[in-house]
């Protein structure tokens, strides 16, 4: 499997980091694990169509996280001509998510219906919302879920895919839990969000202090990864987004927990498993 950072950043805008998203490619398929800023552009440089996205799994609707399903939905809907629909799958909450996202976009779907004959209908959409512990297949990959510690969003979920012998966890935004632990367990690569703590608590305002309330940080992230035996550790989605030359500082901080590999994700960085 090839997990594939289309986007490292956080609700915070930045010109370099997309916002949080994640495409796993086994083999021929292609998992979209949220939707965040940019992340249709990102799909494309590394030559994924939205069109070729066998399905689409989310982990919680905070904005951050979904605000670019609408392009999915749109872009899938447009370049696919043999009607194939565009599945999702996400905790309870997604469906109303995606039937406002279709109100949203109701006026558009109008035009282009009206405008261009191969469009017969709108948007063709399955979506499975999901309690935690289920688990599913999107082709020949196994998806198993848990719930994680994100409070107060309720409800949020991550998400352990399973392909040909190799585990990828991508458990977005959550302290460390029994949760993120079931999913990691002895993972080839555990994906988490993260922010440092140490310089978040140095920054001025209330909201600056509310995130430390519902995120990993660094040293969360690699307890966690030490814990459960996980042989690589991707942070992203970190907060606040480093510049590269911080990057040693950041992950000497995870090596002091941790002795796997550590990475620390840009955009587009790929991690092969
Ligand atoms: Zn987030
Ligand atoms: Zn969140």
């Amino acid at each position: 499997m090839d997990v594939i950072l289309t986007g490292t950043g956080s609700p915070l805008p930045s010109a370099d980091r997309a916002g949080p998203s994640t495409l796993v490619k086994a083999s021929t398929t292609n998992i979209l694990v949220d939707a965040g800023r940019g992340v249709v552009m990102r799909m494309m440089a590394i030559g994924v169509r939205p069109d070729d996205l066998d399905g689409v799994i989310i982990t919680h609707m905070h904005s951050d996280h979904v605000c670019a399903l609408n392009d999915v939905i749109t872009t899938h809907w447009v370049r696919t001509r043999e009607r194939k629909p565009l599945r999702i799958w996400g905790p309870v909450g997604t469906a109303r998510l995606v039937e406002r996202t279709l109100l949203m976009l109701e006026d558009d779907i109008g035009y282009r219906t009206d405008h261009h004959e191969p469009l017969i209908d709108g948007p063709r959409l399955e979506v499975t919302e999901l309690d935690p512990g289920a688990s599913f297949a999107i082709n020949d990959v196994r998806v198993t879920t848990a719930e994680t510690a994100h409070a107060p969003v309720h409800p949020t979920i991550g998400f352990r895919l399973e392909h040909d012998g190799s585990v990828a966890a991508l458990v977005g935004d959550t302290l460390p839990c029994d949760g993120v632990d079931q999913l990691a367990a002895n993972a080839d690569v555990y994906v988490q969000t993260v922010l440092r703590r140490d310089v978040v608590e140095l920054l001025p305002g209330e909201m600056a202090q509310d995130i430390l309330e519902y995120h990993s940080s660094v040293v969360d992230a690699a307890q966690t990864a030490a814990r459960v035996g996980a042989k690589r550790l991707a942070m992203t989605h970190m907060v606040p987004a480093p510049a590269p030359e911080q990057y040693p500082e950041w992950v000497a901080r995870a090596a002091e927990h941790f002795d796997g590999e550590i990475i620390i994700g840009d955009d587009l960085t790929t991690i092969t498993v």
